[in-house]
């Protein structure tokens, strides 16, 4: 018993040298490359690109990725507007048996006039869908992701002495108009390249310090589903309600009685938001009009919760506009748009990964956060929770000014913000620190 005692001590001791001399190793790399890096990262948020239009974003992100001998397929997505061309790209390396993980990236910018006044501010701008043109800015950190991503497999592709299986680097267009993922998914893409036994993420937050990352086991973001209503009247003159039936007071009904979807016909236990957005009707202030229009938004965590939402949304605005006496042949008319699932980290999985994390960052960097009801399309790549997923956080605000802003109450410029800025170096460090060891924990020889 003894003698095994210290053999397994003396094997715990060897371990835990062989695991320190691999991390001085990968910091070492780590340090070697981030100058490229940072310089990489700073020629991305100069050069966002909207979501539908990432061509040249992709390109560059295929090229990186083909220097380092990754097999590179581009243009995969195909959306529902057939005009609108996809520019994701997976890059494959097989190396050995074992597991496939992909690791993923977005590709997108927003429409955002930047205001950080930072030197490599970008000052693009472009056409958007509608055709208008707008500024554009890495407001969500996209290029960040991008920059952590590519440093990784760099990372990965000369560590390959530690790890087999087949790595999946996939680039995602359009994950800010949640349309992204599925375009990819809907280009076969688990029938042109491996699917994956898991699929990892990270996305930075101002929440959090650099140097550190934040998980969430289980639903960490919801599902977001867009909702237009029109609700039809008889409009005529405003002097004389009684000839009409009028769309705008049904329209105030309706928004008061979806308050009851949540606070009486859903568990306190199941997280919910139903959102009216925007409310338009009517031209002036005496003409009664023959609609008015709404859009909604709605957040659960679980399916069945969502589909028990958009049912009441529709039963109350199909009652509310019949108590009202509009003929049934001007009913409401209720438009569900292809919407964006939940998130769902896989415990089991967030578990290794948070072993791996705090073996490579320090115990004190790696923090429990808890789940929110902003969504991501991420989720879509784990088709409903039968592949194990996980996204991470990455801090990536200055300590001093999350220290002021939770002393003072004042929140730090949000994603999407115009303000946005990221510090660069430290999270740029802690994203490629914390991927590398998380793709080599799940595929450790
Ligand atoms: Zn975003
Ligand atoms: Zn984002």
């Amino acid at each position: 018993m003894r003698k095994i005692f210290v053999l397994s001590a003396v094997l715990t001791v060897l371990a835990f040298n062989v695991n320190g001399q691999q991390q001085q190793s990968l910091d070492a790399m780590i340090e070697r490359d981030l100058a490229s890096w940072l310089s990489t990262y700073k020629t991305l948020h100069a050069a966002p690109e909207l979501s539908h239009r990432e061509e040249k974003t992709a390109a560059f992100v295929a090229a990186e990725l083909r220097k380092l001998g990754f097999t590179v397929t581009e243009h995969i997505g195909k959306y529902q507007n057939a005009q609108w061309n996809g520019y994701g790209v997976v890059a494959v390396m097989k190396n050995g048996p074992g597991p496939t993980v992909l690791v993923r990236t977005e590709l997108d910018a927003l429409p955002v006039d930047e205001k950080t006044g930072l030197p490599y501010a970008s000052q693009v701008k472009m056409k958007n869908d509608a055709g208008v043109e707008v500024s554009v800015m890495h407001a969500c950190g996209h290029d960040m992701h991008m920059t952590s991503f590519l440093g990784t497999a760099r990372m990965l592709t000369e560590l390959k002495s530690r790890w087999s299986g087949t790595l999946m680097m996939l680039a995602q267009p359009a994950e800010e108009t949640g349309d992204g993922a599925a375009a990819m998914l809907r280009d076969n893409l688990y029938a042109n390249f491996p699917k994956p036994d898991f699929a990892i993420a990270l996305h930075d937050t101002p929440g959090l310090e650099t140097g550190k990352v934040g998980y969430t086991p289980g639903y960490a973001m919801a599902s977001a589903t867009s909702i237009d209503i029109k609700i039809r009247g008889v409009g005529g003159h405003g002097s004389a309600p009684e000839t009409t039936k009028d769309p705008v007071v049904v329209a105030a009904q309706f928004v008061m009685a979806l308050q009851t979807i949540v606070s009486r016909e859903n568990s306190p236990l199941d997280p919910v938001v139903v959102t009216v957005g925007s409310i338009h009707g009517g031209t002036r202030y005496n003409i009664i009009p023959d609609e008015v229009n709404l859009q909604l938004t709605v957040r659960t965590y679980k399916e069945d919760v969502k589909r028990r939402v958009l049912a009441s949304i529709e039963r109350i605005v199909r009652g509310v506009a019949a108590s009202a006496g509009i003929p049934e042949d001007r009913g409401p008319i209720v438009k569900v748009a292809e919407g964006t699932g939940a998130t769902y980290n896989e415990p089991q999985l967030v578990e290794r990964l948070v072993v791996a994390f705090k073996q490579a960052l320090g115990e004190e960097n790696v923090v429990k956060v808890p789940p929110i009801m902003a969504s991501e399309d991420f989720g879509n790549f784990g088709l409903d929770q039968k592949i194990p997923t996980t996204i991470f956080w990455l801090g990536a605000s200055d300590p001093a000014k999350v220290k002021t802003s939770r002393e003072t109450g004042v929140a730090l410029p949000g994603l999407h913000s115009a303000l946005f800025a990221p510090v660069p170096e430290p999270t740029l460090r802690t994203g490629v620190k914390a991927m590398t060891s998380a793709v080599l924990e799940l595929m450790k020889k």
